[in-house]
């Protein structure tokens, strides 16, 4: 839907709720407090990191017919993972320095479940063998071949990741081996979702094939819980895009959590989740990070360290890329 239209039919509709929430997101707000529940908070909706339409229209169709939050996070975060051309999630993504994608997700339910894989190889849909994780056992999180062997058990299907042209990008990478994470190369990263159902039930999936080029056996935030992905059913949910290092050293999107838990609005709280990882850190002008957030009233909110993150909004109101404000 073009912007236009958007703005037209969310005038139309809970305007006091609307107008403070989706709309008012990628504005630079000061620490205010977040709404008290209201009986018309906006639900369902799906916002996802980058602008990713196919996985945030994917997501909306689960909510959109009274399916749960869980299946449309799950749902829309595969979108990414089996697209080719995306080549930060999934098949396709970018290998470690050895040659080898090497995938880490995770996602988290209503009730405080969660489920993670990190240093995944050969299956795609990392992200429903985290959910399986969370379903079928009693851990939070496996790792590597015990992963992989897992996911066997489970049926998934094995595949080679590595495509012919994330391949051949490694191997002119190789020529200099210059490890330097380059910054929003792409409209897209680690695809992290997070969506109210009908029932306002809040869930959360992130997943990611990691930074391109990564020393063999890095993990990064997006598979830890707190740190890529947070959800608090009573609260609302947050989750990160980019240097994952230092998003762990903040543990992000628990952070993000916690501050609306004070009362910060979900853009207030992503941006002072970045100001976390910006003060004293003389080289964050080389890092990008990126959060966004929801509320358990359906407000929204995105900030980054520099320009270029944007999110993906889907609510009944319509579906819009929202360029987020920067730090830079
Ligand atoms: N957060 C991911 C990681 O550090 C990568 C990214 O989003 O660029 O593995």
């Amino acid at each position: 839907m073009q912007r236009r239209k958007f703005l037209q039919k969310s005038s139309l509709s809970t305007a006091a709720v609307l107008s403070s929430s989706i709309l008012s997101t990628c504005k630079n707000e000061k620490a205010k407090a977040a709404a008290p529940l209201v009986a018309n908070a906006i639900k369902p909706i799906v916002i996802a990191t980058w602008n990713v339409p196919n996985a945030t229209t994917k997501a909306w169709q689960v909510l959109e017919k009274g399916g749960n939050a869980l299946d449309a996070v799950e749902a829309g975060v595969k979108v990414e993972e089996a697209d080719v051309d995306n080549q930060s999630v999934g098949k396709g993504g970018r290998p470690d320095r050895e040659g080898h994608v090497t995938l880490d997700a995770c996602i988290m339910d209503q009730h405080g479940n969660c489920g993670a894989v990190v240093y995944l190889k050969n299956i795609t849909h990392a992200v429903s063998v985290a959910r399986k994780v969370m379903e079928d056992t009693p851990h939070v999180m496996l790792a590597g071949e015990g992963a992989e062997q897992f996911a066997d058990e489970k049926g998934f299907e094995k595949e080679t990741l590595l495509t012919e042209k994330s391949r051949m990008e490694w191997l002119e990478w190789k020529k200099e081996s210059k490890y330097e994470p380059v910054i929003n190369i792409e409209n897209h990263d680690t695809i992290g979702m997070l969506a109210i159902d009908a029932q306002g039930d809040i869930c959360g999936a992130c997943t990611t094939s990691g930074m391109a080029y990564k020393m063999a056996g890095r993990v990064g935030d997006s598979p830890i819980v707190g740190s890529g992905l947070f959800i608090d059913n009573e609260i609302g949910g947050a989750t990160a895009t980019g240097q994952g290092e230092e998003v762990v050293k903040t543990v992000g999107s628990f952070l993000v959590v916690e501050l609306m838990r004070q009362g910060r609005s979900p853009q207030s709280a992503c941006e002072e989740a970045v100001n976390r990882i910006v003060k004293g850190n003389p080289n964050f002008k080389d890092i990008q990070v990126g959060y966004i957030a929801i509320n358990k009233n359906g407000q929204t909110g995105g900030y980054c360290i520099h320009p270029g993150f944007s999110y993906r909004v889907y609510s009944e109101y319509g579906h819009e890329n929202i360029e987020s404000n920067s730090y830079l």
